[in-house]
């Protein structure tokens, strides 16, 4: 098979402003290149067998040279591997992509160019400044700060005569150089700069002056690369514009305890809202395979009149063994099924089932009291759920009728990384930690240890409900914040 290159912009930082075609190229590659700039996020897209390079440069003390990044792009391609260049922002908006598509064509290697969302536009726009407004900048200009040869100068006479906004990129060590330089050139010492730092991404920060002050204020801020510089009467427009720094979650970081393979959702919420995710994956789920006992219940399942589904993952594990075994969804055709919780029941609409019963609230306690009102002594209820479940609800339901409770999965110990998140709690680096069941909460305390729990102790804890709530109060830690549906997202607003 013949190689192929694709040169992508992977977006200013935010890992959803790419294109659909650039997403496209990180889901068929074989080999990912990417830069520093590449919000790693991305990368969770790529294929299982997928061969990440890191090739990423901090200013001068480069990791790879460009000679030797393009070398591995073409090595790749040769080998007739699918090779997908990421890079931040546009590919040719200083960012060598030229260079390095001359040298596949020098090369006769088959490439394609994606462009991308460049910072020097989106970085802005997320910082509350539009590049041209009618009434303060009709035209604008994106300009390197730094130099390939040093000593060449830019025409700072020619810059300092623009009326349109100035946008430098690479240019926070030469920031004074810059300032003074359109200074002396003539542009108004009161024009508004404004330096945007790690732009669109959680860690976004801006400060705002004038080309006069603005390096101090950057050496008082401690402002360092990647930044973006910009010089023009836009800037003034950030007190009106800046949705993105006003988002309720902006700047603060969430612990998301569930399983990796359920934390998508509160993952991807947390970030619309602007906050910064961290995955400490303290459970995970194992189903229970094989599993003879819920084969026998399928295959003799008219002999019940309900079944009660308590979460998604019971729901997933006993439909896939219902098709395995070559049932369909009618197999359930005279059964009343009952689901516990909103995502449970979407679960089953997923698989062409629509609950009768969806309990108003989703402790064990209150769905005994629905049910009571419901259920006969000739019912047979089956409930697929996890080995480590309640006892609760199978011990007075079957006080009422027949129950036959089938064990499908188990809940584990997690991959989390514990040093990361003891970094992270000494550093004060964390605002929440959100606990969406009992298990997450007991597996917590015993990844981290419980000698570290008073390292939680500026850290508000968020509970999913009373039943999370009492465990984490069993361990002496506080409840911050209780959500009132007992979902994720009630999470979300106890968040927000
Ligand atoms: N091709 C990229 C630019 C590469 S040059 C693009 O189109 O955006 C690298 C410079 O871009 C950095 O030194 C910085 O000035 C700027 N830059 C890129 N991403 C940035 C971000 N998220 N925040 C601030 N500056 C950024």
């Amino acid at each position: 098979m013949k190689g192929k290159v694709y040169l992508v912009g992977a977006g200013p930082g935010d890992y959803k402003l790419i294109t659909l075609k650039g997403m496209d190229c990180i889901k068929i590659a074989d080999v990912i290149v990417y830069d520093r700039l590449v919000n790693r996020t991305l990368l969770k897209n790529a294929r299982k067998d997928c061969e990440f390079i890191y090739v990423g440069k901090k200013s001068s003390n480069h990791t790879k040279t460009q000679d030797e990044i393009n070398d591995i792009i073409a090595h790749k391609a040769k080998e007739g591997k699918i090779v997908t260049r990421l890079k931040g922002g546009d590919p040719y908006v200083f960012g060598r992509g030229g260079e390095e598509g001359e040298y596949l064509r020098e090369r006769e290697i088959d490439f394609e160019v994606v462009p991308g969302i460049t910072s020097a536009i989106g970085g802005l726009c997320y910082a509350g400044i539009p590049i041209t407004h009618r009434d303060y900048a009709s035209s604008f200009h994106v300009i390197t700060g730094h130099l390939k040869d040093e000593d060449k100068e830019l025409d700072w006479e020619s810059l300092a005569k623009l009326n349109g906004t100035l946008v430098f990129l690479m240019g926070i060590a030469n920031l004074n150089k810059i300032a003074t330089s359109l200074i002396e050139n003539g542009k108004d010492k009161t024009t508004p700069t404004a330096l945007i730092n790690w732009a669109t991404t959680q860690n976004q920060k801006v400060v705002e002056g004038t080309l006069e002050n603005i390096h101090e204020i950057a050496l008082k801020e401690k402002i360092e690369s990647p930044t973006l510089i910009v010089v023009g009467e836009v800037v003034k427009l950030r007190k009106h514009l800046n949705f993105f720094e006003s988002k309720p979650l902006f700047g603060k970081s969430v612990v998301v305890t569930r399983s990796r393979a359920q934390s998508s959702k509160l993952v991807d919420k947390i970030m619309n809202l602007g906050g910064n995710p961290i995955e400490f994956p303290t459970i995970k789920i194992e189903e229970i395979k094989p599993n003879e006992a819920l084969d026998r219940e399928i295959e003799r399942l008219s002999q019940y009149s309900y079944i009660i589904f308590t979460s998604e993952n019971g729901v997933k594990i006993f439909f896939d063994r219902l098709f395995e075994l070559n049932y369909d969804s009618r197999k359930l055709g005279n059964i009343k099924i009952i689901a516990i919780g909103p995502a449970t029941s979407k679960a089953l609409r997923e698989r062409g089932i629509a609950a009768d019963i969806i309990p108003k609230r989703f402790v064990g306690e209150a769905v005994v009291e629905e049910l009571q009102e419901i259920l006969s002594k000739e019912d047979r209820i089956l409930i697929p759920r996890a080995s480590e479940a309640r006892p609760y609800l199978v011990k007075k339901l079957s006080e009422i009728c027949g129950v036959v409770e089938c064990k499908t999965y188990r809940t584990v110990k997690g991959e989390g990384n514990k040093e990361e998140i003891l970094e992270l709690l000494n550093e004060d680096k964390i605002n929440y930690v959100t606990f969406t069941s009992s298990s997450t909460v007991k597996n917590f305390v015993e990844i981290i240890g419980k000698e570290n729990l008073d390292k939680l102790k500026n850290t508000k804890i968020i509970s999913i409900g009373p039943i999370t709530s009492n465990t984490i109060k069993d361990f002496g830690l506080n409840v911050y914040k209780e959500a009132e549906e007992y979902t994720i997202d009630g999470i979300i607003k106890a968040l927000i």
